[in-house]
């Protein structure tokens, strides 16, 4: 089994790919304008996120995540899951949703070997959720949370830190308040056998408009609320999340802290935007252009539906696979050391989230 390291000598062995770059809400900070639809020529096929997904797994790649924009918005979502779990190399297939979908698809990817389910969920308030998303469906995720939690796949639950009390002057209409909402959160996996995850705000695209909570003050909040509250050394997956545990909980809380707990010195991933480009870190715009691969630099076409791919039905062919293989390593190899999200004029990434898949 291969095991691909970088020139720092990171293991990289979790991908993430982008499947579109369309969503059903319009979180504040994320996609609050919607984005420019880019033509459907412009995102890569199913036989292509295959092929990237076979040469990935021998490099190395061992989990990968599908994620958007929203990823059930795509049709043939659970049908790349099943493709994605079916690689040989590949051990675990998981997927970021906002869960306004969830539900609908529960089966067909339970059906598809989904190993793991991330809902993302910033507030259990009704109107601040609306707010923020842009859209009055708290009770439709939830349910699906509901659901997902009684099936025998791995739930979790993602919420962005937000400083409402700090929010720039220039984000449009943004939420305020429920500075205290965290506690809510937290009591979810009182109830579920979930992971509540916090994850840091991070200065890309529309974050940059907000501010973080300090999650090392987060932490001494949540240890003065729950003082039996202890570091949990389980592994609960494969990112860089640092778990406590609750007694009496069935479930464990993460703190995700890119921002005040930097952790790029274990950073085992890269990402596959929904556009075929490969990016070894977040922060930076380098990366390198797969589509262009397997597309055998193919331009647009005039008019949609006349594009053939020109691998058509073979994405494990030879050829393609050791040009792919060629990039990808020299992607990796360019990895940087770390991000630079506190000097923010050193951020050289200016696509919105929805384009990278966070
Ligand atoms: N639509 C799906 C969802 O919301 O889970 C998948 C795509 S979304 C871009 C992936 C994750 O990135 C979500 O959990 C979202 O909250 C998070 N996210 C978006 N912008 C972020 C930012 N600036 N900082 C931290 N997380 C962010
Ligand atoms: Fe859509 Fe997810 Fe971005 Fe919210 S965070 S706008 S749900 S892609």
């Amino acid at each position: 089994m291969s095991n691909m390291k970088d020139a720092l000598g990171r293991t990289i062995d979790y991908m993430r790919i982008s499947i579109t770059d369309r969503c059903n809400l319009r979180c504040k900070y994320c996609m609050p304008y919607g984005v420019e639809c880019v033509p459907r020529w412009d995102i890569l096929s199913l036989e292509e996120i295959q092929a990237v997904g076979i040469c990935a797994a021998g490099l190395g790649i061992r989990h990968i995540k599908v994620t958007g924009g929203e990823p059930l918005v795509r049709r043939d979502c659970c049908q790349l899951v099943k493709q994605l779990k079916s690689t040989p190399g590949i051990e675990k297939v998981t997927i970021t949703t906002n869960g306004v979908l969830l539900e609908r698809y529960l089966d067909d990817l339970a059906e598809a070997g989904i190993d793991g389910i991330n809902i993302s969920l910033d507030t259990l308030d009704r109107d601040l959720y609306q707010r923020i998303t842009g859209t009055d469906a708290l009770g439709t995720v939830m349910e699906a949370v509901r659901r997902a939690c009684a099936m025998p796949v791995s739930v979790k639950i993602n919420a962005v830190s937000i400083d409402f009390s700090q929010m720039e002057e220039d984000c449009g209409e943004c939420p305020a308040g429920n500075q205290d909402g965290w506690q809510q959160m937290v009591e979810l996996a009182r109830e579920y056998p979930v992971d509540v995850r916090f994850i840091e705000m991070m200065p890309i695209g529309y974050g940059k408009n907000f501010k973080t909570i300090n999650h090392r003050e987060l932490l001494e909040e949540m240890v003065k609320a729950y003082p039996r509250m202890e570091e949990d050394d389980q592994v609960h997956g494969f990112g860089p999340a640092v778990y406590y545990r609750i007694p009496g909980f069935k479930g464990s809380i993460g703190l995700i802290s890119a921002i005040h707990g930097k952790f790029c010195s274990d950073c085992n991933r890269v990402r596959l935007t929904s556009q075929g480009y490969l990016k070894p870190c977040l922060c930076y715009e380098d990366g390198v252009d797969l589509r262009r691969i397997l597309r055998k630099g193919q331009e647009r076409p005039e008019e949609e539906g006349h594009y053939r791919w020109p691998y058509a039905g073979c994405p494990s062919d030879e050829g393609l696979q050791r040009e792919l293989r060629k990039a990808m390593e020299q992607a990796v190899l360019c990895k940087p050391a770390a991000h630079c999200f506190e000097r923010p004029g050193q951020i050289t990434e200016a696509h919105n989230m929805i384009a990278i898949g966070g």
